[in-house]
């Protein structure tokens, strides 16, 4: 469960690499279709009506006058005056972070990502009849931004695992969880968060000193997307094709140290 990297068969052909098959694809709302040289992560998302609305600059304008980034995507736009949602501002901002090139070792060839979207809400959406979706909205709930199973997994998942951070995120390849996204004060903040939010429902987890990892930050990880929020490391990615090989969450390292603990604790 703790990720440590194993040997895998170096070769160009990412299918002999990768033996990722979903038994039914329709139970699984998020699916890697690993191909020769390329990867596609193909997600079905099913959003609140809270995420439809246009995106919230800090000052409250939607039209671009109080954050930098919105006004330019605004200006790019083909049709002006379109509203750009919460929504698109998430889907963006995932397909910005995850979708890129990534040098893996034992592959001798960059990797291309691509992240595809079928939107529940998109009626020239196709889908399968039974096809299961992972939920995303918009919550006041608290002051971050989270990934959290269905009420009924919780608890369970620190059994399974024994790993503090799985008894909100009890994930699994058909209960992947669902994105509460917080509000930001910039967009570009806003879909930096989502993207981290995104990581959980790959199936990793956290790499920064939360308390529930007794405040331990994972060495090495200072500018990862599960640390920071920055960029997604090859690491990540990596770790998540593990998490849909083996069907379990993958965790950065983590040490137990009270000492550790207490201090930040009475420090507050
Ligand atoms: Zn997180």
């Amino acid at each position: 469960m703790f990720y440590k990297p194993v040997q895998l068969i170096a070769t160009g052909d990412l299918t002999k690499r990768y033996n990722i098959c979903y038994r039914n694809p329709l139970r699984v709302p998020v699916q890697l279709v690993i191909e020769k040289d390329s990867i596609t992560i193909r997600a079905y998302i099913a959003p609140h009506r809270s995420m439809l609305v246009p995106y919230r600059a800090k000052d409250g304008s939607t039209d671009g006058t109080g954050d930098r980034k919105l006004r330019k995507i605004l200006e790019s736009m083909p049709d002006p005056g379109t509203p750009y949602t919460f929504m698109d501002a998430a889907l963006d901002g995932i397909r910005e972070c995850w979708g890129k090139e990534y040098t893996l070792k034992g592959v001798d060839h960059p990797v291309r990502v691509n992240v595809e979207f079928i939107r529940k809400d998109d009626p020239e959406a196709v889908y399968g009849k039974r096809q299961k979706f992972f939920g995303i909205k918009q919550s006041g709930m608290s002051s971050t931004s989270f990934v959290a199973s269905s009420p009924w997994r919780w608890g369970w998942g620190f059994l399974r695992t024994g790993c503090p951070e799985a008894a909100m995120i009890n994930w699994s390849l058909r209960s992947p969880g669902k994105i509460h996204m917080n509000y930001y004060s910039s967009l570009n903040n806003y879909m930096h968060t989502v993207s981290h939010e995104f990581g959980h429902i790959l199936g990793i987890g956290d790499a920064y000193d939360a308390h529930y990892r007794c405040y331990y930050e994972a060495p090495g990880t200072r500018d990862f997307m599960m640390n920071s929020n920055s960029s997604v490391h090859s690491q990540e990615l990596e770790m998540v094709l593990r998490a849909h090989m083996t069907g379990k969450m993958q965790f950065f390292p983590f040490k137990i140290s009270l000492k550790r603990f207490f201090k930040r604790v009475f420090k507050k």
